[in-house]
């Protein structure tokens, strides 16, 4: 207030700024892990190491092989609104998960963020942040590629602290933030280790070859992450209509579940939970399923980038389709045709 009591407008630093844009960002520890694994991607890694102690509450450290960050960019990795992924011009035209670049400076505003990196024809370095302004780079030692590691998430913001789950509820949902990706890219290996005192879990999803063609690999990943049960149940999708491509696995009627559990939807290679899609899986089975059974299936939806807006929500995983009903059409016609035709099973490839 003034002196006479009126409000006054100021404008707030970088590190609250951050920290409400984190609010938005890191819901939990799970939105870390899916925040840095996605720069890994994005980075060109072929190999992503995930370890986590106490639910990631305490440590989440996400280790790749790709491309690096230069020394004179670490600082910029830092910063709000700096990207290496778009220049602006056309916010439709994204081939990559992150494209805000808002999920360091985040994280560094709520937790203990180092990034050592070395990017090629570099040295390595490191720069650390905490709540505040980052530290100047320092030399580091790392052969390649990046090592983030969080520590104390939300140890600058007390009251979401208060709303993190159990430590088994937090590692679950980190599980299944890895699963979602490594079903999206059946190429890149995975191993996710808990490192808590008294922790022993690590699952390991191992690089597909890339000598096979895109169903096998898709499918050897499915059944690593669903189970060699789902993938003997389920069909193979391939169908197509105006521009957008339906592929992935659905499984057939008789191995429903009695919840929604076991649906995995994907957007141009990002996972999604979009109620336009489920509603469509949900039709597409109508008549196979009872109302109290589920489908399961892992299906991906591709498109030319400018058919569908991804900038909808912060955390991504809500889309926009430019036109909604070919997006639910293909889905309902691609399923109907490829569950119709599941008796015989020579002929699954459907074309919508
Ligand atoms: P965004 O992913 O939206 O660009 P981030 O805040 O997640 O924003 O990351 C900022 C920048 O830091 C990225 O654009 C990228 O250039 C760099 N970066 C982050 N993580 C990695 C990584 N694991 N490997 C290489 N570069 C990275
Ligand atoms: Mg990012």
């Amino acid at each position: 207030e003034d002196a006479l009591g009126r409000p006054v407008i100021r404008q707030l630093d970088d590190a609250a700024i951050n920290r409400i844009a984190a609010g938005e960002v890191v819901e939990r520890p799970a939105s870390a892990v899916k925040e840095l694994v996605e720069n890994a991607l994005d980075a060109g890694a072929t190999r992503i190491e995930v370890a986590y102690a106490d639910g990631g509450k305490t440590l989440i450290r996400v280790t790749d092989d790709g491309c690096g960050i230069a020394p004179d960019d670490l600082p910029l990795a830092l910063s709000r609104h700096a990207t290496s992924k778009i220049d602006g011009s056309d916010l439709l035209d994204i081939h990559t998960f992150g494209f805000r670049g808002e999920a360091l400076p985040s994280l560094g505003s709520v937790g203990r963020l180092t990034i050592t990196s070395r990017a090629d024809g570099f040295d390595a370095a490191t720069i650390r942040v905490a709540g505040g302004a980052p530290t100047p780079v320092k030399p580091a030692a790392l052969s390649g590629g990046t090592v983030v590691e969080l520590r104390d998430l939300f140890f600058a913001t007390p009251a979401r602290l208060k709303f993190m789950r159990t430590d088994r509820a937090e590692a679950q949902a980190i599980t299944d933030v890895i699963k979602r990706l490594a079903m999206a890219e059946p190429h890149v290996g995975f191993t996710l280790r808990d490192v808590s005192g008294g922790g022993e879990g690590r699952v390991t999803f191992r690089a597909d070859p890339e000598t096979g063609d895109m169903f096998d690999a898709l499918a050897g990943r499915l059944g690593s992450i669903l189970g060699r049960e789902f993938t003997e149940n389920a069909i193979p999708i391939d169908a197509e209509r105006d521009g957008l491509r339906l592929t992935g696995y659905a499984a057939l009627p008789t191995y429903s579940r009695g919840a929604a559990v076991a649906q995995f939807l994907f957007v141009n290679g990002r996972p999604v939970k979009d109620k336009l899609l489920t509603g469509a899986l949900r039709a597409a089975y109508f008549d196979f399923l009872s109302r109290d059974r589920h489908p399961a299936a892992a299906l991906f939806v591709t498109c030319d980038p400018h058919l569908v807006d991804v900038n909808v929500h912060p955390a991504k995983s809500e889309v926009r389709f430019r036109d909604p009903g070919i997006a639910r059409g293909l889905i309902v016609s691609g399923l109907r045709h490829a569950l119709a035709n599941a008796g015989h099973r020579a002929s699954t490839t459907v074309a919508g």
